[in-house]
């Protein structure tokens, strides 16, 4: 259970004052909520940190006040001078002094009773706002705070500016703000006495507290202590939560794999071509992970291209010597059976039997799959996310190889690991987008890597270019002449955010185009709406030659391989991402002959689009190219975190972040290898943060034990 005194913090936002099913609706686009979290609540507020402040301490005199700054004053009202009869447009203003001079007040389209209430005749009003000459006078139009003396605390002398959406105003959240801040209760410390002191970083609540009422303009920076001391404790709920994740993964009895390598040394026969050192090494690594008792968790890393099929194969290929099974899971339908059709003559040669399940696959031939694979029959099994269902049973799962990882979520491959019976599956997660380090470790915490660092022999770079879209018909003329020579070309059209609808408009008009002025059998087309079976029809055809041109929307982003293609168009490429321009352009460039990709944009670029297109224009290595989308975008879109459930950071985007991450590891090892439960003072401490950064999953975990 979360503990009681979190409580008033999970309350929804609505029991704030002055929240309604109207200012939660504008709060739940303002506010990031994690995944799954539907409503703001109170903590949602706590998290979303200021980008700025209002500076309002210069307490002038009338007579010093600077025309052009912000300043707050106590002025008398003297006396309200309404627009003149038949001038609706002028201003209303109301007439103010100090001792030493006078300012106007100045109301355009006022509503007279609100003023007549907020500054009646005689009183003392503190005001705040901009100071303008307007003449000789000196004025103030729309003040932004003006409260009599007794509500003087209310006037926020540095106010913090949070990012807000249409329709709900700064003054309005920061009342919700001081609400929320208020509710933070006193915390049990879960941080080190010593670490603290030696950072000097203060509690939790003052550290909250601090971060939203801000005592100096450096306050409402992330490299502030305070600021730095949430970033710290996000940081360690995170390393803690994967720790812990990890911790029990490897203590569920894994199995010792003993393999002859008898079927593996035919699969190398069978093999067109010699593995390259990368291959054989990360082959290398898993094999000794499987022979090992306990759990196997590897990432395999490497570019598009750079071989993770057969890796995988090969790896499968060990759990079968054993005499166990293999499953090899893949995002999409059309990758799966390509998967299948890639694998199953070289299988065909190893005595390995595979089989297909997606989707697609329904009644009488889908028992029979599901009674093969029971039986033991099937000795590889690959398929789409149909493989989770708990009616696909295998009679000993051994080894599963997740492909593309990042468009699964966390839950679905807990759920493919348990589908070895008593013991679970050792598990290896092959992706194609290469993650730098520190996301990795982020993410994943201490997850052992293999990486695929060479290409197979014999590959050209890619020619790179970028092309205006007015220069479209220059590029069919290319396009033409390539074709003339044999050419395969993929055309990629525009992702277009908000509906698939035109995404796909824009293709089937692009499709129609193309084949209007290349001829009509030579161009399919290829998106996500159409019947597998025509899908696959399409992507045979293309893969055998019978289509030169293949119009798609980014359904084929994925490892689809066709090794002729050897020309990548992409169509409004400044609205992909790096990492995706990255896929696409891998579906090149796979086979002998020299390929090319060109980039189309609709000018004018934005900065980071340019850049973007640039990036690409100079360079094919996929972690360099990583790590600037990481600089372009920040940490938790790298790995397209909200697609796949991924944890995003909530506070801890503070520079120094690797330094923080890095000690944040340390002290969560530490923690658990005093306290694995989490049952001292400082480990029920840590439990009420992994609750107060929702950890589900490490709960989960303390939960059952
Ligand atoms: P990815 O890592 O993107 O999944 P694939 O496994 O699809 O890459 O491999 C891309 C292509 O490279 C395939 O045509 C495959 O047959 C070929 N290939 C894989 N390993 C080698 C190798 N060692 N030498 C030559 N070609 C290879
Ligand atoms: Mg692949």
């Amino acid at each position: 259970m979360r503990p009681g005194v979190l409580t008033p913090l999970f309350a929804s936002a609505q029991s704030l004052a002055g929240v309604g099913p109207r200012v939660l609706l504008l709060l739940k686009k303002a506010l990031r909520l994690p995944p799954g979290v539907s409503a703001p609540r109170v903590v949602d507020l706590i998290w979303h940190a200021p980008t700025g402040v209002i500076d309002r301490r210069a307490e002038p005199t009338v007579a010093d006040a600077v025309p052009g700054t912000i300043a707050t004053f106590a002025v008398r009202v003297l006396k309200h001078k309404g627009p003149p009869h038949g001038n609706a447009k002028a201003p209303y203003k109301v007439a103010c002094e100090d001792e030493t001079g006078r300012i106007d007040l100045v109301f355009f389209h006022a509503e007279r009773k609100f003023i007549e209430r907020q500054l009646p005749v005689g009183s003392v009003r503190y005001i705040s706002g901009r100071v303008e000459r307007y003449g000789d006078a000196l004025q103030m139009a729309h003040p932004d705070y003006i409260v009599p003396p007794e509500a003087r605390a209310e006037l926020p002398m540095l106010e913090p500016v949070h990012p807000l959406t249409a329709g709900l105003s700064g003054k309005v959240l920061l009342k919700l703000m001081r609400q929320a801040v208020e509710r933070v209760p006193d915390l049990p410390e879960w941080q080190e006495a010593r670490w603290l002191a030696a950072r000097g970083w203060p509690s939790f609540r003052e550290a909250v507290a601090r971060l939203h009422n801000p005592q100096e303009s450096g306050d409402v920076s992330p490299g502030a202590p305070h600021w730095q001391r949430l970033a710290f404790d996000e940081l360690l709920a995170g390393q803690v939560a994967l720790a812990m994740v990890r911790q029990s993964l490897k203590a569920q009895r894994g199995r010792a794999i003993a393999a002859t390598g008898a079927i593996r040394s035919k699969l190398v026969d069978a093999l067109p071509f010699a593995l390259t050192r990368s291959q054989v090494r990360a082959l290398g690594e898993i094999e000794a992970d499987m022979a090992a008792p306990q759990r196997m968790l590897r990432l395999l890393q490497g570019d598009v291209g750079s071989g993770k099929t057969a890796v995988a194969l090969m790896a499968m290929a060990i759990a079968v010597e054993a005499g166990a099974q293999a499953a090899l899971m893949a995002p999409t339908e059309v990758l799966a059976r390509q998967h299948a059709e890639t694998i199953a003559p070289l299988a065909d040669k190893a005595g390995l039997s595979v089989g297909l399940l997606t989707g697609r696959e329904k009644g009488k031939p889908r028992a029979e799959i599901l009674g093969r694979l029971a039986s033991g029959e099937i000795d590889i099994l690959i398929g789409t996310h149909a493989l989770f269902q708990p009616e696909v049973v295998f009679r000993d799962l051994a080894f599963a190889v997740i492909d593309e990882q990042h468009r699964f979520g966390v839950h679905q491959r807990l759920a493919l690991q348990t589908k070895g019976g008593s013991s679970v599956a050792d598990v290896l997660v092959m992706t194609a987008t290469p993650i730098p380090r520190t996301l990795l470790m982020t993410h994943y915490g201490d997850l052992d890597v293999s990486r695929l660092t060479e290409k197979p022999a014999g590959r050209k770079p890619v020619v790179t270019t970028l092309a205006s879209l007015d220069r479209l018909e220059e590029v069919i003329e290319g396009l033409r002449r390539a074709l003339a020579e044999g050419a395969q070309v993929y055309w990629v059209c525009p992702l277009i955010e908000d509906t698939g609808a035109s995404e796909l408009a824009a293709a089937e008009q692009r499709h129609a185009h193309l084949a209007q002025v290349l001829g009509a059998g030579q161009v399919g087309l290829l998106h996500g709406g159409m019947p597998g079976r025509v899908k696959d029809a399409t992507m045979a055809a293309f893969a055998e030659g019978r289509l030169q041109v293949l119009v798609s929307t980014t359904v084929i982003e994925v490892g689809v391989n066709v090794p002729n293609a050897t020309i990548m168009v992409i169509e409004h490429a400044e609205r992909f991402g790096l990492a995706q321009l990255h896929q696409l352009r891998g579906r090149v460039g796979r086979g002998e002959r020299q390929s090319y990709c060109v980039l189309i944009y609709k000018p004018p670029l934005g900065e980071t689009a340019e850049q973007r297109l640039k990036m690409m224009r100079e360079t094919e290595d996929g972690f360099l190219i990583a790590e600037k989308d990481l600089e372009l975008r920040g940490g938790g879109e790298v790995l397209g975190a909200r697609q796949s459930g991924m944890p995003e950071f909530r506070i801890a985007n503070v520079p120094g972040f690797e330094l923080l991450l890095a000690a944040a590891r340390d002290d969560a090892r530490l923690l658990l290898n005093d306290d694995p439960a989490l049952t001292s003072p400082r480990g029920a401490a840590v439990r009420t943060l992994l609750y107060l950064f929702e950890c589900d999953e490490a709960v989960r975990l303390f939960r059952a034990a």
